[in-house]
């Protein structure tokens, strides 16, 4: 090496064995550059902050410190970040493409190094820093955080449909009703400024917990029948309580009271220590006409359902997407026989072509299946279908899709899963497409 001339950079050689550095040292004095030695990674850490070297010949096994993580550190500290690494490692070393951008390693050198492939890549480095702008820092992981970010509009206020409560009878808590929820029905479908809410059962409760919450004033209660399970959540929905919202409540006519005289009836002070005269909304109570209710481009239309009482079941034609809410309809009431036996044109089918035609143009169909084959030989006239009955009325009318509802309160959360099975295989059996699930508390799609 030439005494007068400067050397052409300084360089740290990270290297464990003595004879390989002695020999790097060799070769690099040989070539102009000021060489300094450490033996192990804590080393080489140091003195690398300390001399602050043009670049660092890292061996990748190293005593004390792994050479990657030495790397890391030195990208960690902006005063050692911009210093040049080339890494030596075992020839079988994969470089993980995204780490070598990530630690901006200059290159590698595979061992055991030869000095002339040495000198090739620290003179390639030195050449390519003294030509070339002022090296960036590689970049790193935060750098690849755009300016906008991709960050497709989601509402959780807007347009949807969601389930409130799925269980028939009588609410169910406890820990073997987690997964499909507790809360009797009620089902609401939240459309520009609107709610239409379907039954009133313990559901309805939190429901109203979360209108309060929105800005959404306009509701339309539609109520399938008046027994408890749909209607005894009604005088816990806040809204009802409160002036400004507007709330009209539909329902059959029914055989002997009207609406609000049964609605008035669970308030009486025999039941509840607040009156219907308390509830400060503009509350009025209607039956329903022949012909579609129309609320801006939504529209609402009914059936009779097979169950005690005068029951409906809804449809709502909601954005091009209609959707059928009925929680209890007794299909081919009394029949326990295989459901193949019934064909399309079946005398027994009778009764129940207005409903098969009602539910024909339906793209979602929540409806139940209350009952296993077996348990219903014993409810016949209860007004809840048998599994294989109602998967009769899902292939009859074609649906395709079917979010089963109305749970029964004795049907734990694994006496369902199998149950969802047997209804898999039914459907199967009876060569109908259809993609069914049970339907959960809390179980919403958008719109
Ligand atoms: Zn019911
Ligand atoms: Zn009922």
């Amino acid at each position: 090496m030439s005494t007068t001339a400067p050397p052409k950079g300084s360089i740290l050689i990270g290297e464990d064995v003595r004879l390989i550095a002695f020999r790097m040292r060799q070769a690099l004095e040989a070539a102009g550059y000021s060489v300094e030695e450490a033996a192990d990674g804590e080393q080489c850490l140091a003195k690398a902050r300390m001399l602050k070297p043009d670049l660092v010949v890292l061996d990748i096994m190293m005593p004390k410190l792994h050479g990657i993580d030495v790397l890391k550190a030195l990208r960690a500290d902006l005063k050692t970040e911009s210093i040049g690494v080339i890494v030596c490692a075992a020839k079988d070393y994969k470089a993980d493409p995204a780490q070598t951008a990530e630690l901006g390693i200059h290159d590698y050198l595979a061992k055991p190094v030869e000095s002339p492939a040495l000198l090739e890549k620290v003179n390639s480095f030195f050449t390519t820093r003294d030509t070339e702008p002022a090296t960036q820092p590689a970049p790193k992981a935060n750098d690849m955080t755009s300016a906008t970010p991709y960050a497709p509009p989601f509402d959780e206020w807007g347009n949807r449909y969601a389930l409130w409560g799925c269980r028939g009878s009588t609410p169910t808590p406890g820990a073997r009703f987690l997964k499909h929820g507790g809360n009797t029905s009620c089902f609401c479908v939240t459309y520009g400024e609107d709610k239409f809410i379907f039954d009133a059962g313990s559901g309805i409760r939190e429901l109203g917990a979360e209108i309060m919450r929105g800005k959404r004033r306009r509701i339309h209660l539609f109520i399938t029948h008046t027994h408890w399970d749909h209607i005894q959540g009604f005088p816990f929905f806040t809204p009802a309580y409160v002036p400004g919202f507007e709330i009209t409540v539909w329902g059959a006519e029914l055989f002997g009271k009207d609406l609000r005289s049964v609605f008035r009836g669970q308030l009486d002070r025999d039941y509840f220590p607040v009156q219907m005269e308390d509830m400060n909304s503009n509350l009025e109570f209607r039956h329903l006409p022949s012909q579609p209710i129309t609320v801006g481009d939504v529209s609402v239309t009914w059936e009779y359902s097979q169950h005690p009482g005068a029951t409906v079941g809804y449809k709502i034609d909601v954005n091009g997407l209609r959707i059928a809410w009925v929680p209890d309809n007794e299909f081919l009431q009394g029949y326990t026989g295989d459901p193949h036996a019934i064909t399309r044109d079946h005398p027994l089918l009778t009764p129940y072509r207005k409903m098969i035609h009602f539910l024909g143009d339906a793209d979602v169909l929540i409806h139940e299946a209350q009952y296993t084959p077996e348990e219903y030989c014993s409810k016949i006239g209860w007004g809840h279908s048998s599994l294989s009955n109602a998967c009769l009325l899902v292939k009859f009318a074609g649906i395709r899709r079917w979010v089963i509802t109305h749970h029964d309160p004795q049907h734990d959360d694994d006496f369902l899963q199998r149950k969802l099975s047997i209804t898999r295989r039914i459907l199967r059996d009876l060569d109908h497409e259809c993609s069914v699930t049970h339907g959960y508390d809390g179980m919403t799609e958008y719109l």
